[in-house]
């Protein structure tokens, strides 16, 4: 342990959290230690630290908010990487096709939509109450209300696991439901948006009405990470869970939550574990029910042991 972590050292000369309990970085507030965790501040220094973990050979993940991951018990082998809040400016970019911006992978979705609203741009109401970063918004094809990212999403800035950086133009029929052709051990940098010009009264009133319906279909003040398994097509997970008799469904304190059947919440002392053995006391009702495979729409991060 201590050779990873000299080797670490060598890395990275600003501030490293040792043996960072990852439930404080994640929304469902479960997940071991990470050997390491670093928070990047610019584009200049992430691309150094890739390109010496690379040379180093130390495993490394990347995280946003932690709000669509469950991390294990056991933790994460290597180096987490933490797009915070000092990665997050925003551009206005000049270009033909309209008003576009330029936005850092590390920027909250509520700071995106509080600089549309007070620039009177359009297009991205419907996140209102997501609470991911770019980064993970665009990973994941995050969306709601009928609205996804990939709609104004024109492009983005990718770093390889080498330190080279692509720009990737993108188009709609890239993405698919919460997902696209994700490049795989790349991160997204940033993401360009093509928005449209409308009043600030007016974006304003539609992310009040969106927030409005969040609060009232969603749990409050309980940890979770959103909806934890994708809809299948042409149905609804949580009309499943709560159809097949689950909602306040426990192991420990993982719960199926009875004000909405797909969030599955932690009301306090649930580990990781838990919420996996309640994942698939779920999966196996609903299959048995419905003869319906609920697949997770959150990812599982770190050091897992084998399913029992
Ligand atoms: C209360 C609540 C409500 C939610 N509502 C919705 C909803 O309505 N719609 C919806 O789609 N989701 C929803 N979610 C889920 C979640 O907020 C979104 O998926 C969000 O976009 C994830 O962003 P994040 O920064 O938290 O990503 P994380 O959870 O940190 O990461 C998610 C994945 O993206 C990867 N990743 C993150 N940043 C980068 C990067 N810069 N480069 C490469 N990979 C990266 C991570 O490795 C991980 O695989 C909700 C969650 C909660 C807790």
């Amino acid at each position: 342990m201590q050779e990873i972590k000299e080797r670490i050292k060598r890395c990275w000369p600003g501030e490293i959290l040792w043996d960072c309990r990852l439930a404080n970085f994640s929304t469902l507030r479960v997940g071991g230690p990470a050997d390491a965790l670093i928070q990047p501040g610019d584009k200049a220094s992430m691309i150094r630290l890739i390109g010496r973990l690379h040379e180093e050979r130390i495993p490394w993940h990347v995280i946003g908010r932690g709000s669509n991951i469950v991390v294990a018990d056991r933790g994460v082998d290597g180096v987490v990487i933490v797009l915070g809040r000092a990665f997050s400016a925003i551009h206005e970019l000049e270009t033909s096709e309209g008003h576009c911006i330029s936005v850092e992978a590390g920027c909250s979705l509520a700071r995106l939509l509080h600089f549309c609203s007070v620039h009177s741009l359009s297009g991205l109401e419907f996140v209102t109450g997501i609470p991911g970063s770019v980064g993970g918004a665009i990973m994941m094809n995050a969306g709601a209300w009928g609205g996804e990212i990939s709609q104004a999403l024109l492009s983005v800035e990718l770093l390889d696991n080498v330190g080279n950086i692509e720009k990737r133009s993108l188009h709609a029929d890239d993405f698919c439901y919460r997902g696209w052709q994700r490049p795989h051990g790349k991160i997204v940098i940033s993401g360009q948006f093509l928005l449209h010009h409308d009043q600030e009264s007016a974006i304003r009133a539609r992310c009040q009405r969106y927030a409005r319906l969040r609060a009232a279909k969603q749990p409050k003040g309980v940890a979770n990470a959103g909806s934890f398994f994708r809809n299948p097509p042409g149905d609804a997970a949580g009309r499943l869970i709560e159809q097949a008799g689950l909602k306040g469904l426990r192991v420990g304190d993982a719960e199926v939550s009875s004000v909405h059947a797909n969030f599955l919440v932690n009301r306090g002392k649930a580990n990781a574990e838990d919420l996996r053995k309640l994942m698939y006391l779920v999966q196996n009702q609903v299959e048995n029910q419905f003869g319906v495979h609920l697949h997770p729409e959150v990812l599982f991060l770190g050091r897992w042991e084998e399913q029992q």
